[in-house]
């Protein structure tokens, strides 16, 4: 494709929130060149959602974002909701539907979410040059000077839109950052998040025998609680509920899993000495908890008794090995497995109500790159959309 030497907007990275500042950029008429080293465009976009893209939550709301400043994303996630982004997937006709707690999901394919994107792209007649590599960025009187290798390229306006660091294998790279230090922007600390956790050998062990196992289970971390799914895998434990908490989560510290949310065990294990004594006591937690999974506790707890053999202090002890399992995970999975990172270019650095640099006039910073994290359930690609498109509007 031709490109000219000089455009209104140049935007690096065509992911979720590139591709969607572009295409607002391009509606209001300004001339937008896209640029991503990848070879195809989108492509967490494409592997997101398993495969069908979370792409919003019909709950979307600031606390469900974790930011240094948490009242920086309000303004974005204002000037473009949930509802505006349904409404242009409704515009495109792509069929989707709720799963779970207002996460939305496409029918059919993620690869939906890509075509409309890139549609409004080529409809408002933005350049999109993909395998483009950037070898440097300078400031040029008022422009921004970006050599790539087809050329050096200037702009009024230059949109960082890189992302973070999970998934390496896809593109993923510290670009952003790069930049952002290059021009003197302070960055939060960045670490993986939506990732699920590890443990040391004994307690692996157990996950590696229950490996495949799900349950529905509060996990709690400080003031933060979740109750999604949680899974037993052979490297740890995954599932939604740990996703979530592993944002919050601080290396050496404990985390606490309620196996049974709705049933405090304690009592129903008292009643059941009484009406029941001569059961087994796997057998009567086989009523609550999955048979391997009760079976795996009272290996644990080393107890094989009828229920009324055991003493009400054994009881307790068991009861809260289930409603209050606590566990110290020994790490994470890392950024090969997950799906944000947390931290990023800091807040303070940008005006919350455009997303440009309150340093550098006509450098603006979007989507995940940024402090600003979502919860899993469509969150993230909401905080693209609409920082996207806020960037969009005031390039
Ligand atoms: C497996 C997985 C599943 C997910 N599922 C969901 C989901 O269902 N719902 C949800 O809300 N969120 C989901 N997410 C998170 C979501 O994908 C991201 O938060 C979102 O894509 C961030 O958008 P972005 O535009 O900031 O970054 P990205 O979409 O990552 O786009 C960044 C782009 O920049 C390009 N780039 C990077 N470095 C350079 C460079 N040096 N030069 C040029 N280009 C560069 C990359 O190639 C990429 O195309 C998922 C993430 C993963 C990993």
């Amino acid at each position: 494709m031709e490109k000219k030497s000089h455009y209104d907007v140049i935007i690096i990275g065509a992911g979720a929130a590139g591709l969607m500042c572009a295409a607002t950029a391009g509606a209001r008429g300004k001339s937008v060149l896209i640029i991503d080293h990848s070879k195809k465009i989108g492509e967490k976009i494409r592997i997101s959602g398993g495969g069908r893209a979370n792409f919003t939550n019909i709950h979307t709301r600031p606390e469900a974002f974790l930011s240094k400043n948490k009242h920086f994303c309000k303004s974005a996630l204002n000037q473009y909701t949930q509802d505006d982004f349904i409404a242009l997937v409704k515009k495109h006709k792509i069929d989707f539907h709720e799963k779970t707690l207002g996460q939305l999901f496409c029918d059919k394919s993620a690869q939906q979410i890509i075509d409309m994107l890139v549609k409004e792209c080529t409809d408002n007649n933005v350049q999109i040059s993909m395998e483009t590599e950037v070898s440097g960025i300078h400031q040029k009187d008022k422009e921004y000077a970006v050599k790539m290798n087809a050329g050096e390229f200037t702009s009024s306006s230059l949109v960082i839109a890189t992302g973070g660091l999970s998934i390496p294998k896809i593109g993923a790279t510290k670009f952003g950052y790069d930049i952002a230090k290059q021009f003197n922007l302070g960055i939060v600390t960045t670490a993986p998040a939506l990732v699920p956790l590890t443990f040391q050998a004994a307690l692996l062990e157990r996950c590696k025998e229950l490996s495949g196992l799900s349950v529905d289970a509060v996990v709690t971390y400080g003031k933060n609680s979740f109750r999604e799914g949680l899974l037993f895998t052979h490297r740890g434990l995954s599932g939604p509920s740990i996703l979530q908490i592993s944002s919050y989560w601080q290396e050496g510290s404990e985390i606490e899993i309620n196996l049974l949310p709705d049933v405090h065990l304690y009592d129903a294990l008292k009643e059941k000495k009484n009406s029941a004594p001569k059961k087994d006591i796997k057998t009567v937690l086989s009523n609550y908890l999955p048979d391997r999974l009760a079976q795996s506790i009272c290996d644990d707890q080393n107890i094989k008794d009828k229920i009324a053999e055991l003493a009400d202090k054994k009881l307790q002890v068991l009861a809260n090995a289930i409603n209050h399992w606590r566990i110290k995970p020994s790490g994470t999975e890392g950024y090969r497995t997950a799906e944000v990172t947390l931290g990023g270019v800091d807040t303070n650095e940008l005006n919350s109500k455009t997303m440009e640099c309150r340093k550098h006039e006509g450098l603006f910073f979007i989507g995940e790159v940024v402090d600003v994290t979502g919860h899993l359930g469509g969150y993230n690609f909401q905080w693209a959309w609409s920082s996207g498109y806020v960037a969009g509007q005031n390039v």
